[in-house]
């Protein structure tokens, strides 16, 4: 589960639930039920390229559990998906909306494309596709998708054109993610990295710590990154470093500038996929590093947002002295090995399924607005989800002081107390 060549996200998702399994007493038929996912669909998503050849991609859609709701998650398109990636996101995602304690379940699905490499034309097709293929197995009252790494609301957009249209009506509540005025929510875009910052306020001002003044390092330059940057310099804090992937070298490097990175600045100077251009950084002013450099920084915060196990047993020891608290704002950044070496050290860890779970929260008020076809303000929809990442961050923190639980396992100790209770209301178990 360490280097990265052989981690398996599914078997980290697995030893955690079993770690916490065994903290709550679960019996042994809801620890089987809840160990592995309810359903899956893996099918094909054949596909006429631009230049008339045709090419045939692999599509996934894993239900984890949905007792407590229909399920719901994005949507990855990545070369390197795996259906043991999806099963371990789906599982996450079971405990995401749980420990925010919104009424649905955990789902997550799939893509192995590279959109990098892909027309306009292309994705479009690949979108409806795998609406095809599993459109009687997802809808708004089973399972609604949502944007995920490399996805955006145009994705979105195709899959529900595709979904009305094999159903033959409006179903604005069948997919979350939509653009602003096709059903989307205000809000939306900024949810996930704005939501880690809450969490990340809450975590500064239960330990006695002003956010202003404070110091972040964030890998990852996508959507969760840059508007938890953003939120974060708008509570006082300045991001040092920021680590971001450059697609024509296949490695990340890290930017760095002691005085803060201007993110305006450095949005001015990304290519079509979102990297950063070195010489550009140069001349501004920022050291341009190696892509690890970013966990090595003297900081306050970390922010990992991007991928998972990017925080394995080979770098962990690199995390400086310095640093107080970590939000995950990446869905399984940190493998267990590495969690060990977090716990011990006591660093204040936010988990991802809590840090993270703006998105899924505001997918539900989105959801919510797109099935009453009536749609709130932005001030409504941030006020909401701040309430919610907050009542969550208590709850969790709560749990973790007055049972010295590490803070992972008080999240899940909550979360999958709360989906094994519904499985057992409901008699499944
Ligand atoms: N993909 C996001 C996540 O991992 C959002 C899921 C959703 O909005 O359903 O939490």
């Amino acid at each position: 589960m360490t280097t990265a060549g052989s981690f398996n996200p599914f078997a980290m998702a697995q030893a955690q639930f079993d770690g916490v399994a065994e903290l709550l007493g679960l019996d042994e038929a809801t620890r089987q039920l809840l160990r592995e996912p309810l359903r899956e669909y893996s099918f094909a998503i054949p596909v006429r390229m631009d230049d008339g050849t045709h090419r045939v991609f692999r599509g996934f859609r894993v239900q984890h559990n949905d007792a407590r709701g229909a399920s719901k998650g994005g949507i990855r398109f990545h070369p390197q998906e795996s259906l043991d990636t999806v099963r371990a996101l789906a599982m996450w995602m079971s405990w995401k909306t749980a420990v925010v304690d919104i009424p649905l379940g955990g789902g997550k699905g799939g893509v192995i494309c590279d959109p990098h490499h892909l027309s306009l034309r292309e994705q479009e097709q690949i979108c409806r596709g795998w609406v095809r293929q599993v459109a009687r197995n997802v809808g708004p009252l089973l399972d609604v998708p949502a944007p995920d790494v490399m996805t955006s609301a145009q994705h979105m957009l195709w899959m529900l054109d595709e979904f009305e249209t094999i159903h033959g009506g409006k179903y604005p509540g069948f997919i979350t993610g939509k653009p602003v005025g096709l059903g989307g929510s205000l809000g939306r875009t900024e949810a996930t990295g704005y939501g880690v910052v809450y969490t990340l306020r809450d975590a500064l001002e239960r330990l006695g710590i002003e956010a202003r003044g404070t110091t972040a390092s964030v890998q990852g330059f996508g959507n969760v990154a840059r508007h938890a940057i953003e939120l974060f310099a708008r509570l006082g804090g300045t991001t040092v470093c920021v680590a971001c992937w450059d697609q024509a070298d296949q490695t990340s490097y890290s930017y760095r500038r002691a005085s803060g990175i201007d993110l305006d600045e450095l949005r001015g100077i990304t290519d079509r996929f979102g990297g950063i251009d070195r010489n550009k950084a140069r001349d501004l002013g920022y050291e341009v590093l190696d892509g690890g450099a970013w966990i090595e920084q003297q900081v306050d915060v970390l922010i990992p947002a991007a991928l998972e196990n990017q925080i394995n047993a080979d770098n962990v020891t690199s995390i400086a002295p310095s640093v107080k608290v970590i939000a995950e704002g990446a869905n399984g950044p940190t493998t267990p090995e590495a969690d060990a070496e977090i716990r011990r050290r006591g660093i204040f860890l936010l988990p991802d399924f809590l840090a993270n779970a703006g998105g899924v929260t505001c997918s539900y008020f989105e959801q919510v607005q797109s099935n009453m076809n009536y749609y709130w303000e932005r001030d409504e929809v941030l006020r909401r989800l701040d309430r919610k990442m907050t009542a969550a961050f208590e709850g969790v923190v709560e749990l973790a002081e007055s049972r010295k639980l590490y803070m992972r396992d008080a999240a899940y100790v909550i979360a999958i107390d709360r989906v094994a209770q519904a499985c057992h209301d409901r008699g499944w178990v």
